[in-house]
């Protein structure tokens, strides 16, 4: 599996989608009419809404080498708009969710899907007019203010060059004063990004690494190289932008693989277009330990040690954590525009007053997230 990484071009779909499932139900929606249209050199076949994709692949999760080639087109029977499932026991950031799909083109090491999913392949839903329903009546019914994302159960855009869900989405959120939409990305798929009517309503985001995990964990994703010239592009359309510093990995060289990274981040793409930069070390369920060996073996960041928190994660030892944290935010906190919130995902509010935070900062993340996403425009 390693040597399917920063030797070629990033991800795109179009190379890389084997065949496409279109659900009987779904077969006649114009949206799915599109995407096939767009996806015209990929075979696909209907199924009856019952069936699944047979990819002749063996059991999961080996299959997912298979699945991750095998897109389905379906109906999302359940929501579409749902808080994020954060815990109690961390400080979290109020975000909402908005499911689009399950399952990612790309193939992280560490990606918690693998253990969070039962099925191979990727589902993508095509019952839009649900989908814009929901978030309508989300962003009208309450004068609170949403920060929502697509990209917790797959990547914002990775898909887009087949799906152009973006050119929906974003003109959507245009008018809507009280949310912003954050797309957040591993892949350079932004052309469709290119002149909608934005409004200021969409934040683009990439997660960030230091290069050797970019390079030897995250398999398809784009370069950091790649990644920061389609932020700047973004910039340059007007787009708000925010950074994920997630997960945190101890490695050798990580002191400089992280400052490397950040000093690239702010000598390429414009420092107050930035809404945000989070950070948050590994933790992974422990089921997600055995299955990622199980398809990385040559992988070793998983044989550090490990305590399990409060959330049945397991995380770095506390030391080990402030030690990186404190690193990374040392080269932030020297480059970061004042606008720009940076934060901590799901750390304690222990953690964050020993890296520096002043008093109140985690318990008035959500506000300030608020204020760092009508301020960055
Ligand atoms: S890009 Fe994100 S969703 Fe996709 S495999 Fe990597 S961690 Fe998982």
């Amino acid at each position: 599996m390693h040597s399917e990484n920063h030797s070629k071009k990033p991800y795109d779909p179009a190379h890389h989608i084997q065949r496409i499932y279109v659900q009987e139900s779904c077969k006649d929606f114009s949206y799915t009419k599109e995407i096939l249209e767009r996806a015209r050199h990929i075979p696909y076949e209907i199924i009856a809404d019952d069936a699944i994709p047979d990819l002749h692949a063996g059991p999961y999760p080996h299959s997912l080498n298979t699945g991750k080639h095998h897109l389905l087109l379906c109906r999302n029977r359940g929501h579409f708009f749902k808080p994020c499932p954060g815990t109690k026991e961390y400080r979290c950031c109020d975000y909402q969710v908005l499911n689009i799909g399950m399952n990612c083109p790309m193939d992280c090491v560490y990606c918690i899907l693998q253990a969070y999913l039962n099925n191979p392949w990727l589902s993508f839903f095509v019952n839009v007019e649900d989908l814009l329903a929901e978030l309508e009546l989300a962003c009208t019914s309450t004068s609170q203010f949403w920060r929502i994302g697509t990209g917790e159960f797959t990547d914002s855009l990775a898909l887009d060059s087949l799906t152009a869900l973006s050119t929906i989405l974003v003109p959507f959120m245009r008018d809507k004063k009280t949310a912003v939409l954050e797309l957040k990305t591993k892949s350079v798929a932004i052309d469709h990004l290119s002149g909608l009517d934005h409004g200021g309503r969409t934040i683009i985001a990439w997660s960030l690494n230091s290069p050797s995990i970019m390079a030897r964990e995250e398999i398809r994703t784009a370069s950091l190289e790649e990644r920061l010239a389609a932020a700047v592009q973004c910039a340059d359309w007007g787009y708000t932008l925010a950074f994920h510093f997630d997960p945190v990995i101890y490695h050798d060289g990580w002191r400089e693989g992280y400052s490397h990274t950040i000093k690239k981040l702010f000598s390429t793409v414009p420092a107050d277009k930035i809404a945000w930069i989070s950070l948050g070390a590994l933790r992974f369920l422990p089921s997600l330990r055995p299955i990622a060996l199980g398809r990385f073996p040559k992988s070793n960041f998983f044989h550090e040690e490990f305590v399990l928190g409060l959330d049945n994660k397991y995380r770095y030892f506390r030391g080990l954590r402030v030690e990186m944290y404190q690193h990374i935010l040392g080269e932030l906190r020297k480059r970061v525009s004042h606008n720009t919130c940076i934060y901590f995902c799901m750390e304690s509010d222990e953690i964050w007053q020993e890296c520096g935070f002043p008093e109140g900062a985690a318990q008035n993340l959500p506000d300030n997230l608020d204020k760092a996403a009508k301020a960055v425009r």
